[in-house]
């Protein structure tokens, strides 16, 4: 699904280079500029949702100006356990008013409204106290997501798993546990393209086919998207927010797609942990054995230094 060491083709290595390199401006450009405020100054703004049960009306003009840009996930982050599958009720809402026509009647208080078009993706979480978002990307895969979520389980720790539609589809009982056991599932496109090269109308059926499978499993659709190789455009920001989805991006690769062994990757979260931070990692589209192992070290480090392992709320 990511970059593999066995997808060998010049064409797909160069497609491949040029992706990589437009995620690592997105997490490495954006973030000096986005960690303190918006660029024009303007402190990071509120959603226009502050509560999943209390939402106005949906509309556009619900939510903040378009092009308002996310600083940090605005409304701070979930205390594990404390939200338990508060996701799933969280996102009964959104199902009532997803694609339906404004005209629709649905009780206000079960709708969300639509999020903002962005014009780029959230890179952290509002750091309060030291919180960071372990974040999992391609998946389910049966020959690693089972041992990550162990992992969590046995760590009492909730992370977000940003699903491919078509692995959903392959392996729905994963998809199932990881909602029953509280995580957070996102859509990472149905088939892991480079979005920028595809028309809207394609955009529209990879995300829109994604939310639809993990709604059908879990009965809530994602809140949440991230663009396979953190390739973004403005359609798939336009398309992400119609489908009712907010853009995270990450602030840590810990680059496990290059299968380095377990030592890189724990050395990179240690590197890179801070309060705030996305760690991004992968449990299919390679040999991710290195980031189970690795999980299983960094995991028990970051709780045993103070830091509390959470998902974003919205
Ligand atoms: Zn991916």
């Amino acid at each position: 699904m990511t970059a593999d060491a066995d997808q060998t083709t010049p064409g797909r290595r160069t497609v491949l280079r040029l992706a990589a390199a437009l995620g690592a401006t997105t997490a490495v450009g954006l973030f000096a500029v986005d960690r303190f405020a918006s660029p024009d100054g303007t402190p990071p703004r509120a959603p226009a949702a502050a509560s999943p049960t209390a939402s106005p009306p949906a509309g556009p003009a619900a939510g903040p100006a378009p092009g308002a840009v996310p600083a940090a996930v605005p409304d701070g982050v979930a205390v594990p356990g404390a939200a338990g599958p508060q996701a799933a009720a969280g996102q009964a809402g959104a199902a009532g008013y997803r694609l339906q026509p404004m005209t629709a009647y649905t009780p206000p208080r079960f709708r969300r409204a639509l999020p903002p078009v962005r014009v780029r993706p959230f890179l952290q979480v509002a750091p309060a106290g030291r919180t960071m978002v372990l974040t999992f990307d391609d998946g389910p895969d049966p020959r690693y997501t089972p041992a990550i979520l162990d992992t969590l389980r046995r760590h009492r720790v909730r992370a977000m798993f940003f699903l491919c539609g078509e692995m959903a589809d392959a392996h729905p009982d994963l998809v199932r546990r990881a909602a029953a056991e509280g995580h957070v599932l996102g859509n990472h496109s149905w088939s892991h393209p480079l979005i920028p090269s595809l028309r809207p109308s394609r955009i529209r059926g990879e995300l829109g086919r994604t939310s639809e499978v993990v709604e059908r499993l879990t009965g809530a659709a994602p809140l949440w998207y991230r663009a396979p190789f953190g390739a973004w455009n403005k359609h798939s920001f336009e398309i992400g927010a119609e489908l009712g989805m907010e853009p995270l991006a990450w602030t840590v690769d810990t680059l496990d797609w290059t299968e380095p062994g377990a030592d890189a990757i724990v050395g990179r979260v240690r590197a890179g942990a801070a309060p705030g931070v996305v760690v991004l990692s992968h449990d299919a589209g390679g040999d991710r054995s290195g980031t189970v192992a690795a999980l299983d070290r960094y995991l028990p480090e970051l709780l045993d230094s103070g830091y509390r392992l959470t998902v974003p709320r919205r």
